[in-house]
């Protein structure tokens, strides 16, 4: 026994040695940075964003900070998961998990109390978040506007949940009159930030002509005659995002966090709304001819816009963070027409599987391509730049491919068999109700995602 301890600790011994000669030879000479402590690592979500039409837009000029993003790093397709549903989706990509493990089956709920169907809220979720991963583990984190997310999870940082940047966005008339400052406090984390999160808000009212007109190929007042409700909700949607964007630059400025998660969702709406006006031939219905002219240009000047958002993210990181950029699923709008009568839009039928994943930073290859990603690859893969150990109850991997091999001998790989331990939640059967129900559930039947 004795002798076996002795044999133990001179094997201790030689192993931290070994680290640190390791550690404090200089790396070899590599096209990469190879940073001696892992990185920071920044999610930007943008919803609905299709891999062939970035690719294109990239090409063109119209997405600069994506072509950068694609020479500088690695990049390919994310693949994503039937039913190609948001929510669902981006808690595949915030947990690594299938929809079975988490629990977050769609944007709303039936439950017995109500007549109405509720949305999907954060206490559904049977798996853990890499949010709650990196809090548990002593990093700091800040996320803002990601789906599902309301009531706001307990981080070490902080977290705006997607209720608060969508009901604070709206314009302050139609606000119900329960969207009081009390609940939208609690629709953060902590309680103690809400009044900075209330003065980084960008208002709907202040969605001047001017911007709106910027998006379409005619003036204001003819879309309004045109298309009065889909002219409203590119506005609404405009406003929403640029609220997820001056949150982001005031908490990243005040609170930089080791990660950091920001969602978009505008390019995923207007999708919806003006595709069709993008390729009207492949469009059953007949369309308007004013209606085509003033509005074939909305989806890729969103794109171009979502371009630009990237673009200020990556302003606000310092050199030491690796960038994500990722979407939940690609975007074929004309698909969508079958077996749809009348005028609503024709929801999830629209989305496709190949969405984005770009990757760039530290420890990262330039000009890599990503093949075979999915959607369930993020978080592990998030894990490992962290160096942290990836779960074998994750269904996806870590991306290995995309790291250098210098970055991977300093952080290897390694596994443990699950976070879901000690305070594993079962998750709740029945959504938490807010203020912002009724607005959430107006826009998923804009969209045609319920009746
Ligand atoms: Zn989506």
């Amino acid at each position: 026994m004795r002798r076996t301890i002795a044999i133990l600790a001179v094997a201790l011994v030689v192993v931290a040695a070994a680290v640190v000669l390791y550690v404090r030879r200089p790396g070899p000479a590599d096209d990469v940075r190879i940073p001696a402590t892992p990185s920071r690592i920044l999610i930007v979500g943008i919803d609905g964003l299709d891999w062939p039409r970035v690719n294109r837009l990239a090409d063109e000029g119209r997405m600069p900070n994506v072509a950068r993003m694609r020479s500088e790093g690695s990049s390919g397709i994310l693949h994503s998961i039937r039913p190609f549903v948001s929510p669902t989706i981006w808690t595949c990509i915030a947990t690594g998990k299938t929809e079975e493990k988490h629990g977050i089956s769609g944007f709303v709920v039936n439950t017995p109390d109500s007549a109405d169907d509720s949305p999907t809220t954060s206490n559904m979720r049977k798996a853990k978040a890499v949010w709650q991963i990196l809090s548990a583990a002593e990093r700091s984190v800040g996320v803002i506007g990601w789906l599902v997310t309301y009531p706001a999870d307990v981080v070490n940082g902080y977290l705006i949940s997607s209720h608060v940047t969508l009901g604070l966005s709206a314009k302050r008339e139609s606000r119900a009159p329960n969207q009081t400052d009390e609940w939208f406090s609690e629709g953060v984390h902590p309680r103690s930030i809400w009044s900075e999160v209330a003065d980084n808000v960008y208002h709907e009212e202040d969605v001047g002509d001017s911007i709106i007109e910027s998006f379409i190929a005619t003036s204001m007042e003819r879309a309004k005659q045109e298309e009065k409700v889909r002219t409203a909700s590119l506005a609404k949607f405009y406003a929403s995002d640029m609220t997820s964007l001056t949150l982001a630059r005031h908490f990243f400025e005040t609170r930089p966090a080791d990660f950091s998660a920001v969602y978009f969702r505008g390019s995923d709406i207007t999708s919806h709304f003006f595709w069709r006006f993008m390729e009207p031939e492949s469009w059953k219905r007949e369309l308007p001819e004013g209606a085509v002219e003033t509005f074939s240009p909305v989806v890729e000047r969103y794109y171009a816009l979502a371009d630009s958002l990237l673009g200020e993210m990556l302003e606000l990181v310092d050199d030491d963070t690796v960038v994500l950029l990722v979407s939940d699923h690609g975007f074929a709008g004309h698909r969508g027409y079958r077996g749809f009568e009348g005028d609503v839009a024709v929801g999830i039928e629209m989305h496709r599987e190949d969405g984005i994943i770009f990757i760039s930073g530290p420890g990262i290859k330039r000009g890599g391509s990503i093949e075979g990603a999915s959607v369930l690859d993020v978080t592990p893969t998030v894990l490992a730049l962290a160096g942290l150990p990836a779960a074998r109850d994750m269904d996806g991997r870590p991306l290995t491919e995309v790291m250098s091999g210098t970055f991977l001998e300093r952080h290897p790989v390694v596994y443990i068999e699950s976070y879901e331990v000690g305070d594993a939640s079962d998750g709740d059967l029945t959504p938490v109700e807010s203020p912002v129900d009724d607005e959430i559930r107006e826009m998923l039947r804009s969209l045609g995602y319920i009746d």
